[in-house]
């Protein structure tokens, strides 16, 4: 597997509440931790046991910093997050250039948008010249996505805030992302999942039309930060390693894994390991 992400550093703030515009507020616990999304996918997909490497750019340069982003999360478990890429803006076509070996021999690619959109694109679009299996994470999304995006996703792979801001319709429930579903599939891509929290995912496949709920048993949620990474790693250590499961299955494993990961705080941290995972999921 390989995956094209951001790396950087994470730094968590426990608080009673999200802080207002202009409002300093106490918290309980704070802590640096490891990400971004391409990171934590990375790490969630070896955890599973299979090979993963990573394209990213650190560096304290004249132009940008290594990528950062700081996390506040509240008694209930929601985040707020910002983002500051820094460094991995600045990768280019020559040093993916560089990773085309890499990319041409992995199983899948997991592209997420904290490195240039241009380059993800790029990316994907080597790795389907190659015949590697595509995931793409729209995350964090952009309004204007190139429509060159869907066509190059085996998996075009969002949470609901991504699957509104792409349709311009709501998604808060599995009948919305039905509808929202099957407005990116006709896009272009070859299936399209999204991520429902607590409510499991919603997968749609373009050559079957059909949307199938796939729900979860809701946990209680101590941290949901990463969780769609977690669920986005699961996902591509299932399709690197089961080629012939359906991905409505690998989908439900995903949300088994994913569903661990919001019990315990932190993102990298609360990722489950396959030896804390049921047999079944293997
Ligand atoms: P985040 O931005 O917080 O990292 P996300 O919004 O990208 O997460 P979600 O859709 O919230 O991703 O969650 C991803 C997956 O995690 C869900 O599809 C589900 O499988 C699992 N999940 C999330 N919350 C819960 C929960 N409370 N109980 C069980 N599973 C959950």
């Amino acid at each position: 597997m390989y995956t094209l992400k951001l790396c950087s550093l994470f730094p968590l703030s426990q608080a009673p509440r999200l802080p207002r515009a202009g409002e300093t507020i106490h918290g309980h616990k704070f802590f640096i931790g490891f990400g971004g999304k391409g990171a934590n996918q990375c790490i969630q997909a070896a955890r599973l046991g299979v090979k993963t490497a990573m394209v990213y750019f650190v560096g304290q340069t004249s132009d940008a910093a290594t990528g950062a982003a700081s996390i506040t999360v509240n008694d209930a478990g929601e985040n707020a997050i910002v983002i500051v890429a820094g460094a991995n803006m600045l990768l280019g076509r020559e040093e993916l250039q560089k990773a085309l070996p890499a990319i041409s021999h992995a199983k899948v690619l997991v592209c997420q948008l904290e490195i240039s959109p241009q380059m993800s694109l790029q990316a994907l679009r080597m790795a389907r010249n190659s015949r590697v299996k595509t995931i793409f994470n729209p995350a964090p999304a952009i309004p204007d996505l190139d429509p060159d995006f869907y066509k190059v996703s085996d998996v075009f792979c969002c949470n609901e805030s991504e699957a509104k801001l792409l349709t311009g319709s709501s998604v808060t429930n599995v009948e919305e992302a039905h509808r929202a579903g099957q407005e990116l599939l006709k896009r272009g891509c070859g299936s399209v999942i999204i991520t429902l929290g607590p409510q499991g995912s919603v997968v749609l496949k373009a050559q079957e039309s059909t949307s199938k709920h796939i729900p979860v048993t809701a946990a209680t949620a101590v941290d949901t930060t990463g969780a769609g990474d977690s669920f986005i790693g699961a996902l591509a250590f299932y399709m690197a390693n089961y080629s012939t499961v359906p991905l409505e299955e690998m989908a439900r494993r995903a949300n088994q894994v994913a569903a661990v990961s919001v019990q315990a705080v932190g993102t990298q941290t609360s990722f489950p390991f396959r030896h804390n995972l049921p047999a079944e999921l293997f």
